[in-house]
């Protein structure tokens, strides 16, 4: 249920629908409006109807359901786009298209140093690299793990720019977050509804990825775990879905990012090279991104993918990344953003 306090309402009738909420066994979460404040009230949907009688309260304007079964990822609660911090000046959601680049998995110090001030130097504002690779064979490089997270901190200190990097594992969760800005869960994580709770206590950014056969639906309820634990720094993306088609790696659900603006408040970005596969691919994707109004762009960026230990196929060359950046800079001045 949304409550909805009345314009001249005061601080005082707010704490009191909070407890009251509180009371009758629901969770509260408070949205600041520019012009009213909003309470969504969530918990045990069977026994909602008990909160109707907050309507009495002073300084209650309506009780409303919320009818969307995400809550507090509906439009419904907040009605306003979400803009989230990453630190380092860096915002998502906001008037600039975010790009974030990197290296699939980071494999050494000269690897993700040299990455990051080549991605830095062509407008990227945030450094990705993965330190725990879910694999789809246990036979394939699985990551530095701790150690690549060092390196990625340091590569941070030197260039400025905030790090996003996956956690494959509940137990990591806390580990990870001492190191990274934005926590990332995978596309095969996406319902691993521990490791989204794990993350929702935690209160960092968390970048959250579409699954290979998750519907929108879906994929709002699960940002919808992370939100409940009380973190509302979550960032979509859409990174491809599996259809019959075998001439890309997956297939890029570019009118996910429209559709879902239209659903939630948090931000959607999209990842073209696991989208593709095909690093000739990735800006014809990143342009069209732009277009379809997303807020940002996670791309795989590394100095010699031929030598990559995964997804070198997709990955650009720091000189490639660079005349695309350029193009897009251009490209997003069009639409109305910066990038
Ligand atoms: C990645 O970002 O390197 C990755 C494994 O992506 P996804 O979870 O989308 O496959
Ligand atoms: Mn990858």
């Amino acid at each position: 249920m949304i409550i909805v306090m009345k314009q001249n309402s005061t601080k005082e009738e707010l704490k009191e629908v909070v407890r009251r909420i509180g009371e009758l066994g629901y969770h509260p979460h408070i949205i600041h409006g520019e012009t009213r404040n909003v309470i969504g009230a969530v918990g045990d949907e069977r026994g909602k109807s008990v909160l109707q009688s907050l309507d009495s309260l002073p300084g209650v304007e309506s009780v409303v359901p919320i009818l969307k079964p995400y809550k507090l990822a509906s439009r419904e609660v907040s009605p306003l786009p979400s803009i989230i911090d990453v630190g380092r000046g860096v915002q998502i959601g906001g008037d600039k298209v975010v790009v974030m680049a990197g290296p699939c998995a980071v494999e050494s110090c000269e690897q993700i140093l040299a990455t990051a001030r080549a991605v830095k130097e062509a407008g990227a504002t945030v450094l990705r690299g993965g330190a725990f690779k879910p694999r789809t064979s246990p036979y394939s490089f699985q990551g530095l793990e701790e150690e690549g997270l060092k390196m990625l901190a340091e590569a941070r200190e030197e260039t400025g720019l905030p790090i996003v990097t996956e956690v494959v594992n509940p137990k990591d969760a806390e580990m990870v977050g001492c190191y990274a800005d934005i926590l990332q869960v995978g596309a095969r994580n996406v319902q691993n509804f521990p490791l989204l709770k794990a993350l929702g206590r935690l209160g960092k950014p968390v970048l959250l990825k579409r699954g290979m056969s998750t519907t929108i639906q879906e994929f709002l309820m699960s940002a919808e775990y992370i939100l409940s634990e009380g973190n509302r720094q979550v960032i979509l993306c859409e990174r491809g879905v599996r259809t019959f088609e075998t001439a890309t790696r997956n297939t890029l659900d570019i009118s996910a990012v429209p559709v879902l603006k239209e659903q939630t408040h948090l931000p959607v970005i999209i990842d073209p090279s696991h989208a593709t596969g095909h690093a000739r691919l990735v800006p014809a994707m990143c342009f069209a991104a732009i277009a379809a109004g997303a807020d940002g762009l996670i791309v795989e960026v590394h100095p010699e993918p031929e030598k990559a230990t995964s997804d070198g196929a997709q990955s650009l060359r720091p000189e490639a990344f660079s005349v695309m950046m350029t193009k897009l800079r251009e490209f997003a001045k069009v639409t109305g953003r910066g990038l």
